[in-house]
């Protein structure tokens, strides 16, 4: 019988990358951020202003399409901002310029929209020909894990997926860090899984992954670079994914027989900053743990 499972939808990504890297990196931050579905209540501005211009982008790219995906037909861009911006409008208007910006830069580019914003879904088993499945993967063979990638694009006659990254640049020349080969982005999970997945899922050869760079603040910049990836690497990385998803379903079924989630100090602290439960995890008391979990954290949709 095949391994196979092949399917994709829209909507927020139920079993993505960073879930995953989560149960590989610490238990307690899984708990919290993917099983209790905790989110903190503030994000930071320039979280809000990179959400609010891939809002835009989002937008653009499904109008361009002869059927853009229905989520972008029930809102309107301007409507969307709103919603995710509410309370911040000098904030909507810099992404709103910082869009601007995008489009006079790429007007007429040769991108050709193919999905936006959309959720594809793969599993385990779909990674692997039938007789190279290794048996310590046999048991999460039919898990699915998900992607939600901000672009799938033709770009001169081959299929790239494209992620959109906002950033703030170097502060003295105004202009976007020089990046190439040697980047972080070539070992990111992200580029990794999102290609497993979205090669599993269509039918057309997957030329790769680019990154679409875009400084937040005037004076703006822009870049679009395709990333080299170690062949060695990529296919490693299937390994990873169903390791994290045999470390998941093991932390899950430690919590429901109800044991505490450990947690890994390694991980509190990274260059984007704390950890989202950072307060939480350095506090002094349970008491005052549980009181900032009630207080500045909201719960999404119920546990999973
Ligand atoms: S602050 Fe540290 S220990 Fe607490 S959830 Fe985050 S990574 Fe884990």
């Amino acid at each position: 019988m095949s391994n196979k499972t092949k399917e994709f939808s829209t909507g927020a990504s139920s079993r993505g990358s960073h879930q995953l890297g989560a149960a590989l990196s610490c238990e307690r931050l899984w708990a919290l951020r993917y099983h209790q579905r905790l989110r903190p209540t503030s994000s930071k501005p320039w979280q809000l202003l990179g959400t609010l211009v891939h809002t835009c982008l989002a937008h653009y790219f499904a109008s361009l399409m002869d059927e853009p995906p229905q989520w972008s037909l029930d809102e309107t861009m301007d409507e969307n901002l709103e919603r995710e911006g509410e309370g911040n409008p000098e904030m909507i208007r810099q992404a709103k310029d910082c869009f601007e910006a995008f489009k006079s830069r790429y007007a007429g580019d040769g991108w050709v929209p193919l999905y936006v914003e959309n959720e594809f879904k793969a599993s385990i088993g779909s990674f692997f020909k039938d007789e190279e499945l290794p048996e310590w993967i046999e048991p999460v063979k039919d898990e699915v894990v998900t992607c939600k990638t901000d672009l799938v694009c033709e770009w001169g006659g081959r299929v790239w997926v494209v992620d959109h990254k906002t950033s703030s640049g170097n502060s003295r020349s105004g202009r976007l860090n020089s990046w190439g080969s040697g980047s972080e982005y070539i070992m990111s999970p992200q580029v990794f899984q999102n290609l497993w997945i979205i090669r599993s899922c269509i039918d057309r050869p997957v030329a790769g992954f680019a990154i679409q760079r875009l400084k937040r603040s005037t004076p703006y910049d822009f870049d679009r670079q395709t990333l080299q990836l170690s062949p060695l690497a990529y296919d490693q990385a299937r390994y990873m994914i169903a390791d994290a998803t045999l470390r998941e379903r093991d932390i899950k079924n430690r919590i429901e027989a109800g044991e505490k989630p450990r947690p890994n100090y390694n991980q509190c602290y990274s260059r984007w900053g704390p950890c989202d439960f950072f307060a939480v995890c350095s506090s002094d008391t349970k008491e005052i743990q549980n009181s900032l979990l009630s207080s500045e954290y909201v719960q999404l949709g119920g546990m999973k």
